[in-house]
């Protein structure tokens, strides 16, 4: 049966990454040998990295003035990476959601952070607006998908200190002006890649303004030197990395990609909204594109293992919503085709006449 893979990370990649990857592991640019024996210092590797580096600052726009890493210790590690490298006394954080509050809780590690709004007051179902951003914190944190609850902030913030973002999960979704953020940064393996490879966009600029002696690894500077060859870098996620650019590059690159992304969000949405058996759990406006949370509509809340089983049996594959919301979660990244949409859809609807 053919499985449509829902799972919110590691997630959907598209045939092309998956296919060209386990060739490479097999024979890796016609060498002979596999991309997992291969030294990262070979002139073949050396051109993987070269490339992905390239075809991730082409696709993006990225102006001059700006590095692009790829590092391992998912974003987890940035979380202090970046206090690290731009805090001095205070920063400032939005909480949207768990992510937000780890990331603040490595700043917090490191001084004063300001957590200038929060939505925790309603489960992180929305995204907080008006708030005030201190002019003196060294930065301003955001987490602009909330893959866990299903919110996201859709512009780009025009503001008056550095402005950081963990685009994990919805990197490479939309149209995106660089030039707005000081460091976008992101675990590969929710729109690009398998684990093991995240990717850090910093403005060279804003680097070497702190006191404190950072450790050689964590230090950014380190990395852009070397790029990104300071130490083995995750060879393989790499390689799969410039396979899903590449991939990016030959479907019409971002501006189509969001065109899509729009079409299969706005597909799931009016199903729920339609459905009365659903009701989706995130205030309209803040909808994500990637990842759509709903739950049993009130009075229906019975139905919802045999929903899950239901759809289960028709091949959909990780749709359980996180525990921290219940219900379901379906994650549409980059590449879900409209067609998998069209089918948890249809599930959606057949469940709603079989009962
Ligand atoms: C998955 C995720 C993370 C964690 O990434 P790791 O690479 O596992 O550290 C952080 N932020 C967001 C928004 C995520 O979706």
């Amino acid at each position: 049966m053919k499985k449509y893979n829902f799972y919110a990370g590691p997630s959907i990649l598209p045939q092309y990454t998956i296919k060209n990857t386990a060739e490479a592991i097999l024979d890796f640019a016609g060498t002979g040998l596999s991309l997992m024996e291969i030294s990262h210092r070979s002139k073949e590797f050396v051109a993987v990295m070269d490339e992905a580096t390239a075809l991730f600052k082409d696709l993006l726009n990225i102006p001059e003035g700006y590095s692009v890493l790829f590092l391992g210790g998912g974003a987890s590690t940035q979380f202090a990476m970046i206090p690290f490298n731009l805090m001095n006394k205070k920063t400032a954080y939005l909480n949207t959601g768990a992510w937000s509050k780890k990331a603040i809780k490595e700043a917090q590690k490191m001084g004063e952070v300001d957590v200038v709004a929060s939505s925790e007051d309603k489960n992180f179902n929305y995204i907080p607006k008006n708030y005030t951003i201190p002019e003196d914190a060294d930065y301003f944190h955001i987490t602009t998908n909330n893959t866990i609850y299903g919110t996201e902030i859709k512009e780009d913030f025009d503001i008056n200190i550095p402005l950081v973002a963990d685009m994990s999960s919805d990197i490479f979704s939309r149209p995106l002006d660089v030039s707005k953020y000081a460091i976008i940064y992101g675990g590969a393996q929710k729109n690009l890649a398998p684990a093991g490879v995240t990717f850090v966009i910093v403005k060279d600029e804003l680097l070497g303004k702190v006191e404190r002696d950072i450790p050689t690894m964590l230090d950014y500077r380190t990395h852009i030197k070397k790029e990104s060859m300071f130490n083995t870098p995750p060879c393989v996620p790499v390689y799969a990395a410039l396979q899903t650019l590449k991939w990016l590059k030959n479907n019409g690159g971002i501006e189509e990609m969001y065109k899509k992304n729009i079409k299969k969000a706005d597909l799931l949405y009016n199903e729920i909204d339609r459905n009365p058996l659903f009701v989706g759990t995130v205030a309209k406006e803040d909808r994500s594109i990637m990842n759509v949370c709903f739950v049993m509509s009130e009075g229906n809340e019975k139905y919802e293992k045999e929903f899950f089983e239901f759809a289960s049996s028709k091949g959909m594959v990780g749709i359980k919503g996180h525990r921290s919301v219940g219900g379901f979660r379906a994650s549409i990244y980059n590449a879900m085709p409209y067609e998998s949409v069209e089918a948890f859809v249809q599930v959606m609807k057949d469940f709603k006449n079989k009962i």
